[in-house]
Formats: C-alpha cells, sequence, structure tokens
C-alpha cells in the first residue's frame, strides 16, 4: 500500500527506467510518482565546449527515457538550473510529499544533496537516498579494524567474499504508478540539446538504453576472452560499456549478473575490472583529499619541471611518439581512449614529460566521454606511482616496447597516424629522449621520497 500520494525520483548518473534503487522505492512507496532530470548549471558552466559530446550523450538517453515513460502513460519533467533551486521549486508545484534518488559519491554531489535535503526537510518534505550506483558503498568493505583498504587485491578477496548472490538482482519499478501527463501539463518537458545551450555532436557510440544493451550483447560474444584481448587496443577485446556504466543507462547491477555466472578466466577478469571500479569509488569516498593531492604524502612535494609546450604537444598528439600521438588524436576525437593506452599516454606525461599529473588528469575530464571523478582519479594516480596501490615509481612504461607488445602489427596506430608509415613523411622526431627523461623521473621520485 502507498504510503505518499505523490512523489519524486530525481535522476541524476542513472539515466534508465528498469533495475533502478530509487525509483523502485518511489514506485511502491507512492501512488503517483514524476521522474525528473535537471541539467545542472553549475556543472554546465564549468564546461567551455559547447559541443561537449556528453551532452550528446545525456540528451539522447533522456530521449530514450522519455519515451519508454510515454508508452508506461507518463513523461519525463526535465528542467535546467541550479538543483538546489530546481528541486525544492518542481517538489512545490507538484505538491510532492517524498523525494527518491540513487547516491552519488563525489564531494560536488554529496554537498548538493545534502543542501536539497535541509531545504526540503524544513518544507516537511521526506527524502530518501539509496545505493545503487555500486554494489557495495564506500564503508561497506572495511579492514578488519574498521579502515578502508588501500590495496586492491585484499579489497577484491573482501568484495568477492562479501557478495551473495541476490545483491544483483534486478530492482524493478511497478511503472504503473508513473503519474498521469495530465497532472504536468505546465510542467517542463526535455527540449532540443541547444535549448540547454550545447550543439548535437557525433558520437560513434551506439547510445541511450538501447546503445547499452546493443554492446552488451556484441561483448558477450568476447567476454570469455577478454583476459586475452583486453590489452590490445586494435581487437575489440573491452566491452565499451564505461559510458553507459557512467551515466547508469547500464546498471552496476546488470553488469555483475552478465559476468557473474560464466565461469572462464575471461568473466572473472572483467568482474574484477567492475570491482576496480567500487575500489576506486571507495577511495574517493572515504579519502576525499585524492582529489587534489597525491595519496602518497611523500610525493606531494614533488615539484614537475615538465614544459607548457610539450603539455600542449601531448594534448594535440603530436608528441613525436607515434603510440601517444595516436592515443591522443583517438580520443580527442572520439572521446574514448583505450585502457592500455591510458595507462600508455599518462606514464608519458608524468615520467617522460615531468608534467604534474594533475594536468593530464583535469585535461582526460574535459575529453572523455566516461569520465568519472573516481575512476579517472584513480587510473592517473595509478600510473603517476602517486596512488593508494599504484605502480612503483621506478616502473616506467617504455613507449615504443608497448606499442611492439600491444599493437605489435600497428593496425591501431595505422588508424590514428597513418603518416609514420608514409616515404617522406613529415611526422616529427620526439620532441624528448626517453631514456634521459627516464632519469629524470626516477631522480624527481627518489629526492621527494627523501625530503
Ligand atoms: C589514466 C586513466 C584514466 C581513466 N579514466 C577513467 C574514467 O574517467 N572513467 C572510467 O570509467 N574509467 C577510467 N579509466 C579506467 C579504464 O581505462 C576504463 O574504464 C576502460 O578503458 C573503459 O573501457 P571499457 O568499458 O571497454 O572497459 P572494460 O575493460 O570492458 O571494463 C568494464 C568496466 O569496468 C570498469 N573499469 C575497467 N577498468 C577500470 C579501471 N582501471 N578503473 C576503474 N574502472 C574500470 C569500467 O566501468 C568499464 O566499463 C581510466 C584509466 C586510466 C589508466
Amino acid at each position: 500500500m502507498p504510503i505518499y500520494k505523490t512523489g519524486l525520483c530525481w535522476l541524476r548518473r542513472d539515466l534508465r527506467w528498469t533495475d533502478h534503487t530509487a525509483l523502485k522505492m518511489a514506485c511502491s512507496q507512492c501512488k503517483d510518482v514524476a521522474v525528473v532530470f535537471v541539467f545542472d548549471s553549475v556543472i554546465l558552466d564549468q564546461l567551455d565546449d559547447s559541443e561537449d559530446r556528453r551532452l550528446t550523450v545525456i540528451h539522447r538517453a533522456l530521449e530514450e527515457l522519455n519515451e519508454a515513460l510515454k508508452k508506461w502513460g507518463s513523461r519525463l519533467i526535465v528542467l535546467y538550473g541550479d538543483p538546489q533551486e530546481q528541486i525544492p521549486h518542481i517538489v512545490e508545484k507538484l505538491k510532492v510529499d517524498a523525494v527518491y534518488f540513487n547516491e552519488d559519491y563525489e564531494q560536488y554531489a554529496k554537498k548538493r544533496d545534502r543542501a536539497v535535503k535541509t531545504t526540503l526537510e524544513r518544507k516537511g518534505v521526506d527524502f530518501y537516498s539509496f545505493k545503487d550506483q555500486v554494489i557495495f558503498s564506500g564503508t561497506e568493505i572495511l579492514k578488519a579494524d574498521g579502515t578502508p583498504y588501500q590495496v586492491f587485491t585484499p579489497y577484491m578477496r573482501a568484495w568477492k567474499k562479501k557478495y551473495k548472490k541476490t545483491m544483483a538482482d534486478e530492482q524493478k519499478p511497478n511503472l504503473k504508478r508513473l503519474i498521469a501527463p495530465s497532472r504536468l501539463s505546465r510542467i517542463e518537458k526535455l527540449k532540443p540539446l541547444n535549448f540547454y545551450g550545447f550543439q548535437k555532436s557525433e558520437v560513434l557510440f551506439p547510445l541511450g538504453r538501447s546503445g547499452a544493451l546493443k554492446l552488451l550483447k556484441v561483448f558477450e560474444g568476447s567476454l570469455k576472452n577478454y583476459n586475452r584481448d583486453r590489452d590490445f587496443p586494435a581487437l575489440e577485446g573491452t566491452s565499451k560499456l564505461s559510458v553507459h556504466l557512467r551515466f547508469g543507462t547500464l546498471s552496476i547491477r546488470e553488469a555483475v549478473r552478465f559476468c557473474l555466472y560464466k565461469k572462464n578466466k575471461g568473466a572473472e577478469a572483467w568482474l574484477n575490472e567492475l570491482i576496480w571500479r567500487e575500489f576506486y569509488f571507495m577511495i574517493l569516498d572515504q579519502f576525499p583529499f585524492v582529489e587534489k593531492l597525491a595519496f602518497k604524502e611523500q610525493y606531494r612535494t614533488i615539484s614537475w619541471p615538465g614544459k607548457s609546450t610539450h603539455f600542449r604537444a601531448w594534448c594535440e598528439g603530436r608528441t613525436g611518439v607515434p603510440i601517444v600521438d595516436a592515443a591522443m588524436r583517438q580520443l580527442n576525437s572520439t572521446g574514448f581512449m583505450h585502457n592500455r593506452l591510458r595507462m600508455v599516454v599518462a606514464s608519458f606525461l608524468v615520467k617522460d614529460l615531468l608534467i604534474d599529473w594533475r594536468k593530464g588528469e583535469a585535461y582526460f575530464a574535459k575529453k572523455l566521454l566516461d569520465f568519472d571523478r573516481a575512476a579517472n582519479n584513480g587510473g592517473w594516480q595509478w600510473s603517476a606511482s602517486t596512488g593508494c596501490d599504484a605502480q612503483p615509481y621506478f616502473r616506467v612504461f617504455n613507449p615504443s616496447s608497448q606499442q611492439k607488445k600491444f599493437d605489435p602489427d600497428g593496425v591501431f596506430l595505422r588508424q590514428w597516424v597513418p603518416e609514420v608509415f608514409e616515404e617522406n613523411s613529415n611526422y616529427p622526431e620526439p620532441i624528448i629522449n626517453h631514456k634521459v627523461q627516464r632519469e629524470k623521473a626516477l631522480k624527481l621520485f627518489k629526492g621527494a621520497a627523501l625530503t
């Protein structure tokens, strides 16, 4: 029996209508459930590219969501502005009794949600939040002494030990409870993307909920070979589902259900990657300072001597190091980069160009379709050897050996830096000498460890 007349489900990075904890709870506790998304002007105002592809990703997901809600006799509410004003405003307009949403573990989101909660509580509106983005939240897997893990392998073992089959069960909302459009007659609908200040751009990925399901289906054939193929950028060896996990067009439970019962090395390796995702969410949640500082204190004082001209060359894919340039050009033109290459270009920026990892992190944050603060920070701190369970500082990727090992036939290179293979090519010489820079990097890290 519903306990409220009207509920509001506030979507953020969970842009789907199935397997959704907050929506399920709203539909079980309220007679009528309205679903809202707010184009958050606080976040959008910080984006300097009006063709930022992520807006196309979000917009496409919302279009599909709206269509799905229409089939259930309702529609999506889409607002623009600061959620701290927009949510209380729509609550008032619709006479909402309770608001439901899934937790977000980023600093900005936590602060925003606390502020909205305080405002609503003052108005006598109930407020419910749920774990949905992860299987285990930051405080659910702790060491025996009650403190958070700082090393992945024991965390992963504890994760698997704690995990029970039912944890990935579908959270199915009763969509018959969605609010009738007649009650939404004067409430904002989804408008074309340019209304929100952005242009539609080309995205090569299948988008929306349908795109997520399509990619999952395609990956079904590759999963068993994931452990073998995952490091080769020219192969379709990985799922490309990160964008969907980021925006919630696929739930983490669906991803876990997909690999859990398949007993092979590929499925096992893929589950471990999903656990890396949770590990980094946990790190960001429990050690929020990592957003700004190296996890390892001894490396916070490093003064990076790298040049800004080198940084620009790295960003633009013209360092004269083919595998680095190929990867950066792929990022700039598609918004995606293979995991192996993310590690290679990150290592190159920090340990060859001697540039602060936070500059690379910020550039990825601008460009990656799947940008996620926790995974991005974790990946950068791992590569820069400043992170909690990072590679040791003396492990410096040699870009040329990486290319020979992981793109041995130059298939990936040919696609992104074809001029390397041309006669009389004007492809530049490397902007640095790897051997020399490696020694400089080792000195920098050793020096920092002594201070
Ligand atoms: C420097 C650097 C920056 C990164 N920035 C991001 C980022 O902003 N957003 C992001 O989602 N991933 C990031 N990663 C992790 C990883 O590169 C991507 O998740 C992966 O390449 C996405 O491709 P996929 O979906 O085909 O992955 P798959 O190999 O199919 O993996 C399945 C899923 O597991 C998760 N995952 C895989 N590897 C990792 C990892 N190392 N850490 C955390 N989660 C992982 C992702 O959600 C991914 O979709 C970064 C890695 C590095 C080294």
